[in-house]
């Protein structure tokens, strides 16, 4: 018989009862260390006192308008995203998918207007994630993803991942835009050299195409940049981001020149939700935090620690590991003889949570204020983990 849950996730058989930093605990009291934050999403930890704030702050005003009006909360964190980044406006949604549509969306409506409808395709790369809606899947276009859902979204280019040669062949009269991860995360934790990134920006600039980051999951905070693309010096034309923004709260957005956004006019798009007073006001408290200079350092700090704990775990345990890869705080044990999701199983037994992703690579997503000491903790875990596969 069909669960009542529709069985599209594969779930450890673990439910948490509470969270507190970077801890959870289930109902039998067990405390886990959570380094997977809700996949990159818990930016503050569990139960932090000024996002609790906000939430119950705005639930005690006014919870949900629409977008027929004005909202303030709205307002005030469009503000702070413009006045941190590149972008000049910015439109909210609920989710990754979500920015994944408008982000292309907003492409092809550019060419449009400019008298190049011609101009539909989005160049994407193998590994890519986008999310899981049509246009999400179409994007990204592994068969794991696409297999039975077709017919698919038409106006995708996937090539392979770092492939200049087939990137210059690939671009045509009808390419609108490149769309990548600066940091692949379901890929496996697989950064974009910053050589790439500004070469994907020249290679744009020179053929009049849009760049659009996926910083869904790389973004806010979590590589020790408000934006991964930071490192590399250049600047999209849209970005997608979503999971961290929201700090636990449903909430997702795209940035955007004024120029790549021109033609997004009243009734082009909308969302019944997006830009909802009560995420607005998590997603502003999480922008107050993060996009600070000292909470960024500490990132880079903290980056430095575990990353120095897990490389002598590859060192002390080379028959489970390969390497670490990664940067900042969104980090990857890439797993050389065992499956990785056998590494991740054996986590749960040693209370550590870590998140398995493509390339047999284990990903460590902690909160970006994971405590020092929290992070001490987390070798001894993940050493038990690691002596537990080894022995299997
Ligand atoms: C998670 C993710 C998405 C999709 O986000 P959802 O909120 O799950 O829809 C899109 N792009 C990237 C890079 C992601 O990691």
């Amino acid at each position: 018989m069909i669960p009542s849950i529709l069985p599209t996730y594969n779930r450890a058989p673990i439910d948490f009862a509470s969270g507190q930093g970077s801890w959870l605990l289930d109902a039998q009291g067990r405390r886990f260390l959570d380094l997977g934050a809700g996949i990159a999403v818990n930016v503050l930890g569990h139960s932090h006192p000024d996002l609790i704030k906000a939430l119950t702050d705005q639930a005690h005003s006014v919870w949900h308008t629409s977008n027929l009006y004005g909202i303030p909360r709205q307002q005030e964190l469009a503000d702070k995203l413009v006045d941190a980044t590149f972008a000049d406006t910015v439109f909210f949604c609920n989710s990754g998918t979500e920015a994944c549509e408008l982000a292309v969306k907003m492409a092809r409506k550019y060419f449009f207007e400019k008298g190049q409808a011609e101009r539909t395709d989005i160049i994407t790369f193998e590994g890519s994630f986008h999310g899981r809606s049509s246009a999400g899947i179409a994007a990204a276009a592994s068969e794991k993803l696409t297999q039975g859902f077709g017919p698919l979204l038409p106006g995708f280019v996937n090539l392979p991942f770092g492939d200049h040669d087939a990137l210059t062949e690939a671009v045509s009269d009808t390419t609108a835009a490149i769309l990548i991860e600066p940091i692949q995360g379901e890929g496996g934790i697989r950064p974009v050299p910053d050589q790439c990134l500004k070469g994907l920006r020249d290679f744009c600039d020179s053929h009049e195409l849009l760049l659009i980051f996926d910083e869904v999951q790389c973004g806010v905070g979590r590589t020790g940049k408000l934006f991964a693309h930071e490192w590399a010096g250049v600047e999209p034309d849209i970005m997608m981001v979503a999971k961290g923004i929201g700090g636990g709260f449903p909430l997702g957005c795209v940035l955007a020149t004024e120029d790549a956004a021109s033609g997004m006019t009243a009734g082009t798009h909308g969302s019944t939700y997006g830009g909802n007073p009560l995420g607005c006001a998590v997603g502003s408290a999480v922008m107050d935090i993060v996009a600070e200079d000292e909470f960024l350092q500490n990132v880079n700090w903290k980056s430095g620690l575990f990353r120095q704990g897990l490389e002598r775990l590859v060192d002390a345990y080379p028959h489970v590991f390969d390497c670490v890869v990664g940067s900042g705080l969104m980090l990857g044990l890439k797993c050389s003889n065992v499956a990785n999701t056998e590494f991740v199983a054996k986590g749960y037994d040693a209370l550590v949570l870590t998140v398995p992703a493509s390339e047999n690579v284990v990903r460590i997503l902690p909160a970006l204020n994971i405590p020092d000491e929290d992070i001490q903790a987390a070798f001894g875990r993940l050493e038990a983990a690691a002596k537990a596969v080894g022995a299997s």
